[in-house]
């Protein structure tokens, strides 16, 4: 089953205390997009200026993503700028230049209204909304988020809330929503607010999902060297919606194995700058990783 991937199209600009990388594909759908893509057909509904390389396109493309919702405007892409510390869990946030996004308003084509799967990766949630206005029956709706719209757009994000099966935030965010410093009572709280299934990222320590059947702690790959984690999450949440589309069977009975694959992609994506090593990755590694992490939480 398809998935159809909102969010933003972008040029990253990445620095690390070992190197610099400029004007990198990014963003929050393209990274989930990419990672969705190993499991099931994607359909990205994003927008780029007319200065976006052709050379972005055309990995698209290698990737059977489906861009019948891109738009090219005559502005420049959106161009977000990020330096980490030495510790790589601590980044600044440099530049955001917002580009073809002040004026974008996403119209999905009519193809794309009846995808079961709706991903509403980082985006306002203004055009979360608008999206998910568009769409049809929608068989599971999952939405990530950014500290930036809980501090200027909270009520819409609210509002979002309650229209969602499955919110994907990380632990700082969730501290910031509810203001609890327990993850268990943060999730109690976030139910309350309207989704089904909550996960809470927590970077190199893994995720926790909180469902109908309790709670599932999932584990991060264990990786000894991390070179850019810009989009990590945006690749747990591709991937782990890209699984679930394509699993047999129901959400519930899936949705465990599904943040195991999510985590594995993310991996992935921490080895290279950008999308760099992530679009050099063959489903066969990917299970590879999957096995490792059975054996290393079986007990
Ligand atoms: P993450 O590392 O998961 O926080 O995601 C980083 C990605 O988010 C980068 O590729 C950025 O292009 C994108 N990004 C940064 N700021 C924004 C924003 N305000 N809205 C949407 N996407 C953003």
């Amino acid at each position: 089953m398809s998935i159809l991937i909102v969010g933003s199209t972008a040029l990253d600009s990445i620095k690390t205390p070992k190197a610099e990388n400029p004007r990198l594909l990014g963003g929050s759908a393209s990274h989930a997009a990419v990672a969705a893509s190993f499991f099931s057909p994607v359909k990205l509904v994003g927008v780029v200026g007319d200065d976006f390389p052709r050379r972005y396109v055309q990995l698209y493309k290698r990737h059977r993503i489906d861009l019948g919702g891109l738009q090219i405007l005559r502005v420049k892409t959106f161009h977000w700028s990020g330096e980490y510390e030495a510790n790589m869990n601590h980044r600044r946030t440099l530049l955001t230049e917002l580009g073809v996004f002040e004026t974008f308003t996403p119209t999905l084509p009519k193809s794309h209204q009846n995808s079961p799967f709706v991903l509403l990766a980082n985006i306002a949630p203004s055009l979360q909304h608008h999206v998910l206005n568009q769409m049809r029956r929608p068989k599971f709706v999952v939405a990530d988020t950014m500290d930036l719209w809980l501090n200027i757009a909270l009520a819409d994000l609210l509002k979002l809330l309650k229209r969602l099966d499955a919110f994907v935030l990380n632990d700082s965010e969730a501290h910031q929503l509810t203001t609890e410093d327990n993850v268990f009572s943060a999730l109690k709280k976030i139910h309350k607010l309207g989704p089904k299934y909550v996960i809470i990222k927590k970077g190199s320590h893994g995720s926790i999902l909180s469902g109908p059947r309790g709670f599932f702690i999932c584990p991060a790959y264990p990786l000894h060297k991390v070179v850019d984690p810009t989009g990590a999450g945006d690749s747990f949440v591709g991937g782990f919606m890209g699984y679930l589309a394509t699993a047999r069977g129901g959400v519930e009975e899936n949705i465990r194995r599904a943040m195991i694959y999510g985590s594995v992609v993310a991996s992935f994506c921490c080895e290279g700058f950008g999308l760099k090593r992530t679009t050099r990755v063959t489903r066969a590694n990917i299970d590879k990783r999957v096995r490792e992490l059975e054996r290393l939480t079986h007990f």
